[in-house]
């Protein structure tokens, strides 16, 4: 009825996510508070999988973008359900390993990894460490000679796709600070670097055309910019790429108005574009990745907060204040990013009124929505923002020492906490006296 699946009106009218009332959540665990379904990750999870099995052979991984939401029990969670994982930082690195995550399934991103990030790399035995320009393959070429070892090198490509625009374009797009450029013939040349070093093995391409994107269409197009780059490379230099990386940003629904496309159907159409591709250049279909982030985690969580003022200001607006704000969700803060908003005691009714949802932060551009339509609020009761398992708790800061809240997850084994409360010991433990 809300139309995301996990989340149900109980018969008090009480929001509950995977049959849990949101009123007895907030009330165990406090507010403000993130509460995700392990069923509704796990169920993104198998669709990846599923659709990758389905449509083109199981010849892929899908790799969990964990900066969308990083913690152990996530990286868990994704290796139970048999997918990949994709880390930036040497802090997720470290969490992976400390999840007992295997790491020939890690791949590494960064448009500006550190010597200290790729040695960690190495070390860890990473699977796949994704290059984004040419002083990190030559530094990572060093790293891997110093150790007598070789590095699995993928490089990042900028096809030059803005799925952005409203009909999305082929632009020149080559002024993005991620990866190497197509057309100045930049790529071409960080293949030729990677193929004649002797401590990195390219087994690979990857591009990522950006994010929350509901159409198949720019992805289809970035494939076949990238086969027919791997097919030239092949032309240049007699070199086959085995893999193909599509990376994330498939789109997910934050508002009624969002029309995620259904996993299946995009793969079933790049699989086959991927198919036809390689068919016209006599050359062997690739093992495909993927990299979902937002589509795994983020219409899986929520967040309640507790209402505290109310504050109408006559012809102008009602603030709803709420006791949290851009510290756990900077996505407003950042980019006015869409979210729906309801009164947790009150999901089934109508919304009667427009208000502005405004945090504790001192900062007047700390809100979490304006115009925003929700039911009748008082001081006291809990509101609930959908959607936010996506970087909300990635983003989140300790601004003005606010602890960050914990991460309960909702399953059929009962709740657990999976990331616990700050405390304001945490906020102090690391400064000096
Ligand atoms: C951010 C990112 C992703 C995940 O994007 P989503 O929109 O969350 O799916 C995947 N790959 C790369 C390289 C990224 O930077």
């Amino acid at each position: 009825m809300l139309g995301w699946e996990h989340l149900t009106v109980n018969s008090l009218g009480h929001l509950a996510i995977g049959g849990r009332d949101t009123l007895a959540l907030a009330e165990e665990y406090g507010t403000p508070l993130f509460v995700m379904s392990e069923e509704a990750i796990r169920e993104n999870c198998r669709l990846y999988r599923r659709s990758i099995e389905r449509f083109y052979g199981g010849n892929g991984l899908a790799a969990y973008a964990s900066k969308a939401f990083c913690c152990k029990a996530i990286c868990r969670m994704v290796q139970e359900e048999g997918l990949g994982l994709d880390v930036v930082s040497a802090g997720e690195l470290y969490t992976a390993k400390a999840a007992d995550f295997p790491m020939d399934k890690v791949i590494f991103h960064g448009s500006n990894k550190t010597a200290e990030e790729l040695t960690m790399a190495l070390e860890y035995g990473v699977g796949r460490i994704v290059a984004d320009n040419l002083t990190e393959l030559r530094t990572l070429d060093a790293l891997a000679a110093a150790k007598g070892t070789t590095a699995p090198v993928m490089l990042r490509v900028k096809p030059g796709i803005d799925a952005h625009t409203h009909e999305f374009i082929r632009t020149g797009q080559i002024d993005s600070k991620f990866g190497f450029a197509l057309e100045t013939g930049e790529a071409l040349a960080a293949v030729k670097l990677a193929l004649g070093s002797k401590n990195l093995r390219l087994i690979g391409l990857h591009c990522h055309i950006g994010s929350q994107i509901f159409e198949i269409d720019p992805f289809c197009l970035a494939v076949k910019v990238m086969l027919e780059f791997m097919g030239l490379i092949c032309r240049e230099t007699g070199a086959v790429l085995g893999e193909l990386n599509l990376g994330g940003g498939f789109g997910i629904r934050y508002i009624a108005e969002n029309d995620p496309v259904a996993y299946d159907r995009y793969m079933e159409k790049v699989a086959a574009v991927v198919r036809d591709c390689c068919k016209k250049l006599g050359f062997p279909a690739p093992f495909l990745l993927l990299e979902p982030g937002r589509s795994i985690v983020g219409a899986a969580g929520i967040t309640l907060y507790q209402v505290g003022s109310v504050k109408t200001i006559p012809g102008i607006r009602t603030y709803v204040s709420v006791d949290g704000g851009m510290g756990d969700n900077p996505r407003y803060a950042l980019y006015q990013a869409d979210y729906t908003f309801l009164a947790a005691a009150r999901a089934g009714e109508p919304k009667t009124q427009t208000v502005t949802v405004a945090g504790k932060y001192c900062e007047s551009g700390d809100l979490l929505g304006e115009n925003v339509s929700l039911q009748e609020v008082a001081p006291g009761e809990i509101l609930a923002v959908l959607a936010t398992g996506a970087y909300n708790y990635s983003m989140a800061s300790n601004y003005n020492r606010n602890p960050r809240p914990p991460v309960v997850l909702v399953g059929e084994k009962g709740d657990r906490v999976i990331i616990r409360r700050e405390s304001l010991e945490d906020l102090i433990r690391n400064d000096s006296d």
